[in-house]
């Protein structure tokens, strides 16, 4: 059977080639006569599957040496209750940018544990935008200031780094990381989950500077706690090993396609060809102020809703699957991550244009 265009948000596509070396190696890896699923994760095949992939994460984004790298689960949703559990560092509030649904779930979350200070929202225009920090209220008392780097279901990217002076910077990047370069000594703390643009569901990936980390509340839950999955190597507890296996080819798949520089270039051809496409026509419309469009996560609209149902079947028939936009959003929405080839997008085009020639 042909392989479909998978454009779903997460679980979302893995490059090809990486699934047919996964596949390949399934039975025995490397030699070792087992599969890396049947692995200890304190033996040496998978130690140094997970060291190699924690060395190529960091020279693929360039992490400075002060710079933890952490392996956990739990996913984003966890990060929303470890970062304020680890970060408060003894102060009663955060700063928060809120532009779309995982921002204010973060929030809600935060809550639990501090004051959150709603420093700026783009709710007035249904978070189809990104405000200008110079709009922001001030935030130097946060314990840490909070955004959204890739809003996944809005479509709304930052493409600027919001300046947080001497507070520190958190981001969740689940949707776009490693799709273009980011200077991490900006950063306090960064998280993605692995589902959207690096590999399998289970695994959640951390980047945090030293000097955060050991200040959690008082006695932590011990797997909520970064200074316990940073002193063991994020092997506390076992592991999602074959995520952290799956992800590592990734990693090196992305160093064999030239590095995030050259998904940037990538993701900016692939998204643009998309939002051409939906800007000439009469039928397709995107909601998002055009500087604030996301590269990776692109919602569209139908003039008239009542197609969508003939959109999506059609898509379906022509090998396009996940087209269907989030439930809070409506219409469509195409995840164009890393894995998604060129010529996804292009067929997807394709059939936009045809569908509309038929019933635009
Ligand atoms: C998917 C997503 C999450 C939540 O991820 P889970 O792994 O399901 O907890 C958080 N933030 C963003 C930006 C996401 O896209």
């Amino acid at each position: 059977m042909a392989r479909v265009w998978n454009f779903s948000a997460g679980p979302a596509v893995l490059p090809e080639e990486v699934l047919r070396q996964a596949a390949e190696e399934m039975l025995d890896w490397h030699g070792s006569g087992q599969s890396v699923m049947e692995m200890s994760h304190r033996g040496e095949h998978f130690m140094a599957i997970h060291a190699q992939a924690v060395a190529d994460l960091r020279e693929l984004l360039a992490i400075p040496d002060n710079y933890k790298v952490l392996f956990l689960q739990g996913g984003g949703t966890l990060q929303f209750a470890m970062v304020p559990c680890n970060l408060l560092r003894g102060k009663r509030s955060a700063a928060y940018v809120q532009t779309g649904v995982w921002s204010e779930k973060a929030i809600r979350e935060a809550r639990l544990f501090c004051d959150v200070s709603v420093v700026s929202s783009s709710e007035d225009r249904r978070h189809t935008y990104v405000p200008p920090q110079s709009a922001w209220k001030q935030f130097d008392d946060a314990a840490y200031l909070y955004y959204c780097s890739n809003e996944t279901i809005n479509g709304v990217e930052f493409n600027w780094v919001p300046d947080a002076g001497e507070v520190p910077l958190v981001a969740d990047m689940s949707s776009h990381i490693l799709s273009r370069p980011v200077d991490v000594s900006r950063y306090g703390l960064i998280y993605a989950g692995a589902q959207k643009n690096i590999g399998p569901a289970g695994l959640t990936i951390v980047i945090v500077r030293e000097d955060l980390i050991g200040h959690a509340v008082p006695t932590p839950p011990t797997m909520l706690d970064y200074r316990q999955m940073a002193d063991h190597d994020s092997m506390l507890n076992t592991p999602p090993t074959y995520g952290i296996y799956v992800a590592g080819l990734v990693f090196q798949w992305l160093k064999r396609q030239g590095g995030v520089a050259a998904m940037s270039q990538r993701s900016l051809a692939k998204s643009r060809l998309l939002y051409d496409a939906i800007d000439a026509s009469g039928l397709y419309a995107n909601p998002v102020a055009k500087p604030d469009r996301s590269r990776m996560n692109v919602p569209f609209t139908l003039r008239d809703p009542s197609l969508d149902g003939r959109f999506l079947a059609g898509a379906e028939e022509a090998g396009l699957v996940q087209l269907k936009g989030h439930r809070l959003v409506g219409g469509m929405r195409a995840s164009i991550y890393n894995a998604m080839p060129t010529q996804g997008v292009a067929a997807l085009v394709e059939y936009m244009r045809d569908f509309e020639r038929r019933y635009g």
